[in-house]
């Protein structure tokens, strides 16, 4: 008998976690450093704390297996949405044909954040060491606008003013996002705008500019120069904010054991910049290459129209197209490349977090991809299943828990399997309305385009012997 009782895996408030778990001293081979883009060597600690939260940048280069989550952030999170359940699909097993004992599927369930994914996680991270060092303000760009909302539900926790460069094209087609940003009183702007120097000419060019994440970084960076009292925030790709998300992992293990297992046989999440991929994995993979759980198997699953660790090449890159973010040692399809207007707009970045590069060079995760039709149609089925609508970025997840699980019944294999249910998709449902008029279309990027991209980028040049 189904014991649907156990079909929502729930911790005390007091579990939330005490501590993010750093990958750092675990991984295999030794993590490359954050690259200052105007000389080519190593961010000096000064001028990336003139950027980022001061305490960021120490957790950015700490060799601290663990890095204490303080007892005030920790209230905020149990305040906020930690710990967050972990479902048993019951409905998909069922869905699918699998239903029994012999596999056994879950979803860790980040949607039920205020904002409806796991970028909360660091964004009230940051807006508590941002206004534990004094700074009023943090500015940051979004394109679907998950993270512009993440970061000002964060900052209206802490009254700290919260400041998004929305790129154009999202702003006009997610106008709910736009909304959710300024009742928690976000100024949203969208970019290219005329408040920096890096966006008015595009503006004055042509007012219409349907912009992009690479402007809106520019925007967002020079932006964060303008007074000491302001910082820039990033919500993916970096050091500190994967180690952030292992908030998410950590609640998985104590809630797999709850339901009796020790550890899991799959586990696996998108990826977009690395964020919630990360914060799920890592957990497993230090237990992985601590020898604690070898077998496990970590499946990173990113969109055929914007492969960057499947297709990417392995190589020092700038973190935007202007050259003015970090540069980043990371699997990139080059700085310049613009992707396919897919809608799992989260899973549109040309690179990927340098620990999920380091990961997979050293064969601790795989990585897979998936098409948008493919993903959009296992949504659907995922919301008659389970009831709750994913965003298209989480589809991608979801096809390859399906994937998974459909093999195992073909080769008679018992699995358990676990994935990331990163976010909700109700502000995404024009993806699902063209799913449904048939005006939905897969972008494969053929081998060709993904050369000239890489080719073209003109990569910096760094020097790896200097440090
Ligand atoms: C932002 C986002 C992603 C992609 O970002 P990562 O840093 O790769 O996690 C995936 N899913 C959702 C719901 C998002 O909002």
């Amino acid at each position: 008998m189904t014991d649907y009782f156990n079909a929502r895996i729930l911790l005390d408030p007091k579990e939330v976690p005490k501590q993010w778990v750093n990958i750092l001293p675990d991984l295999p081979t030794p993590m490359t450093p954050l690259i200052n883009p105007m000389d080519g060597k190593p961010a000096p600690f000064e001028l990336a704390a003139a950027i980022f939260p001061k305490e960021c940048v120490i957790q950015e280069v700490s060799q601290e297996p663990t890095i204490p989550i303080p007892k005030e952030l920790r209230e905020i999170y149990a305040r906020s949405h930690r710990p967050t359940p972990l479902h048993r699909a019951y409905g998909l097993e069922k869905e699918l044909g699998v239903e029994g004992e012999e596999i056994k599927i879950f979803y860790k369930n980040e949607s039920v954040s205020p904002t409806g994914s796991h970028k909360p996680n660091t964004a009230l991270a940051q807006a508590y060491y941002a206004k534990a060092d004094g700074i009023n303000e943090l500015v940051t760009e979004t394109g679907a606008g998950q993270w512009g909302s993440g970061l000002s539900y964060g900052c209206s926790l802490f009254n700290i003013t919260c400041t998004v460069y929305m790129v154009r094209a999202s702003f006009l087609q997610k106008p709910g996002r736009k909304i959710l940003m300024r009742s928690y009183d976000g100024e949203v702007h969208a970019s290219p705008s005329r408040f920096t120097e890096s966006g008015r000419s595009y503006y004055e060019n042509d007012p219409d500019h349907p912009g992009s994440l690479g402007i809106a970084i520019s925007e967002a960076v020079e932006h964060s120069l303008r007074s000491e009292k302001i910082r820039y925030s990033l919500g993916s790709v970096v050091n500190f904010v994967c180690l952030h998300q292992t908030v998410v992992g950590q609640e998985t293990q104590q809630q797999l054991k709850k339901a009796g297992i020790d550890q899991p046989d799959i586990v696996i999440g998108c990826m977009g910049g690395g964020s919630n991929f990360s914060g799920m994995a890592i957990p497993f993979a230090r237990d992985k290459i601590r020898g604690d759980a070898p077998d496990i198997q970590i499946i990173g699953v990113e969109p055929r129209a914007c492969p960057s660790v499947c297709k990417g090449k392995y190589t020092w890159d700038y973190g935007d197209s202007a050259k003015k973010a970090p540069i980043l040692k990371m699997h990139t399809l080059g700085h310049n490349f613009i992707p396919s207007p897919i809608h799992a707009g989260g899973l549109r970045y040309h690179g990927i977090a340098p620990i999920v590069s380091n990961l997979y060079n050293n064969g601790v995760i795989e990585a897979t991809m998936h098409h948008q039709l493919e993903v959009i149609e296992a949504g659907m089925l995922f919301a008659k299943a389970e009831g709750i609508l994913p965003a298209p970025e989480t589809n991608h997840a979801v096809k390859e828990a399906m994937n998974q699980a459909l093999k195992a019944k073909e080769k008679n294999e018992k699995k358990t399997i676990v994935f990331n249910f990163s976010g909700h998709g109700y502000f995404d449902l024009l993806a699902y309305k063209e799913y449904m008029t048939g005006e939905l279309e897969n972008f494969e990027l053929s081998e060709e385009k993904i050369q000239k991209s890489i080719n073209d980028a003109d990569m910096p040049q760094i020097d790896e012997s200097a440090f």
